[in-house]
């Protein structure tokens, strides 16, 4: 038996609509109390929506217009009975009717609550329930995305599917070591070892992933260097302006967020320094020292600003041969005037791809920068859409355990150790997965393995 809880579930701040969402045993009954309309709150069918006001129980003065949603247990978030109430946004009124509701006993939930509820109740699994912190936390279209996508179980879809590959080896070595009379494949060496190989092979694949899911969760961390007057400022300007409309858009993201963080189509960027750019004086020394300085050991990406229309300084070349080791591109700014730069200087020295001409006060160009840093970071290929991204680090450690145990069994296999010592490893690796999507505690291996084995053939 669980108490009822409630809390406001749409970020804080003007939004059009805010969302207070109750679960628990009682949350139907006690939402009744304080909603007038045409009809009984008890008496409605599940996953209906009703309009009416929120009222003072006491006399029944009318405190807010409302929608009410109920969904009855088990088909709700929770499982539990789940009742929304969304009214108009100001924090004021929102604050009120939550007040309203925790007044009828019903107590206020701690973060997370709703979801750990749904784990608990068996609804999601541990990777979805981690997903959904990630999907409030999520900074940009694309963080979202996967978040979402792991919400909806890819993850644990793959892994689930590794468990069964191995339970399906392990029923095979079982076999040999409880029955080595009854007719079975032999099991050869080869034949662990191409099983511990393919494992590995996914997990790797999953691993890898977790590179680029960091990124997109937190950000490519960026700086933007040049000498005084080449267009950082306004460069900076142009990124913010671009991205106000998004972030606003994404839950849990506030106004600082907005400042450090900026989504060029779609990527994350976490801006360096951001305080140094939007001073309206350049102070020399911090840009072309002590900036690239910060940026060279800091950043994951560099953005070298030159201004096009005039050629290089000395210190802009010594600034590109800092930087072009590193994870870098050079805007030549300014193009809606006569190039003055040379170019085959720049081409000498860093790739095509990692030069892009640009006029932040024409808004030209901003895009190509974009797909620039896609391609330095992804390769090009974060299109994909069925692509998993592991970016949890709990998950990842659990991978990397699966890994090391499968590598170890493998090894063994080469070692000619006694297959049921193998075993011992491929069950290790099993474990692992098994506590990734949170089912391996009472799970029986024996009887999962006789499940997946047909003895009688
Ligand atoms: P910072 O010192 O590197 O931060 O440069 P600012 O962003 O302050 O820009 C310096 C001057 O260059 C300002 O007058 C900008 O309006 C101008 N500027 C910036 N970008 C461009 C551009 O693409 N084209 C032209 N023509 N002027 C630009
Ligand atoms: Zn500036």
């Amino acid at each position: 038996m669980t108490d009822t809880i409630a809390a406001i579930s749409t970020p804080t701040g003007e939004g059009g609509i805010s969302v207070i969402r109750v679960s628990g045993a009682d949350s139907i009954q006690k939402v009744g109390r304080l909603f007038a309309f045409k009809g009984k709150l008890e008496d409605v069918s599940s996953h209906t929506v009703h309009y009416g006001h929120i009222i003072q129980p006491s006399d029944r003065e009318r405190v807010e217009e409302a929608l009410v949603t109920v969904m009855k247990g088990p088909r709700s978030f929770t499982t539990e009975d789940v009742v929304e109430i969304s009214c108009h946004g100001g924090i004021i009124s929102v604050k009120k009717v939550l007040d309203l509701v925790l007044e009828q006993g019903v107590r206020l939930a701690e973060p997370g609550e709703f979801t750990k509820r749904a784990y608990l109740n068996g609804r999601i699994d541990l990777t979805q329930a981690e997903a959904v912190i990630d999907l409030i936390r999520a900074k940009s279209d694309r963080a979202y995305k996967i978040a979402l996508r792991q919400v909806e179980g890819t993850l644990s879809k793959h892994v689930k599917l590794l468990r069964h590959r191995l339970v399906e080896l392990m029923a095979h070595i079982e076999v040999n070591i409880d029955y080595p009379e009854h007719d079975v494949e032999e099991l050869t060496t080869a034949f662990i070892q191409d099983k511990c190989g393919q494992g590995i092979a996914d997990l790797n694949r999953l691993l890898h992933t977790a590179e680029q899911g960091k990124i997109l969760r937190e950000g490519i961390v960026t700086a933007i260097v040049g000498r005084p007057n080449v267009g950082k400022s306004s460069l900076l300007n142009a990124l913010a302006q671009e991205n106000k409309a998004i972030v606003t858009d994404i839950p849990g993201t506030t106004r600082d967020v907005i400042e450090e963080y900026v989504n060029l189509n779609g990527i994350p960027l976490k801006l360096l320094d951001t305080a140094g750019l939007r001073e309206t004086e350049d102070i020399v020394e911090r840009i072309g020292v002590e900036r690239s300085r910060i940026a060279l050991t800091d950043a994951d990406l560099i953005l070298l600003v030159v201004n096009g229309n005039e050629p290089l300084h000395e210190e802009e070349k010594q600034l590109i041969a800092q930087v072009k080791e590193k994870q870098s591109i050079i805007i030549v700014n300014k193009s809606d005037l006569p190039a003055a730069v040379e170019l085959s200087y720049l081409e000498a020295n860093v790739p095509p791809e990692r030069i892009v001409k640009m006029s932040v006060k024409e808004e030209e160009g901003l895009d190509r920068l974009g797909q620039a840093i896609g391609v330095l970071f992804f390769g090009g290929q974060l299109e994909t859409n069925d692509m998993t991204y592991v970016s949890n680090v709990r998950h990842i450690h659990l991978l990397k355990q699966a890994k090391q145990a499968l590598e170890e069994a493998r090894k063994a296999a080469d070692e000619r150790i006694p297959i049921d010592m193998i075993q011992i490893d491929i069950r290790h690796a099993w474990e692992s997965l098994g506590e990734l999507v949170g089912d391996s505690i009472g799970e029986s291996l024996i009887d999962q393995i006789f499940s997946q084995f047909c003895l009688g053939k």
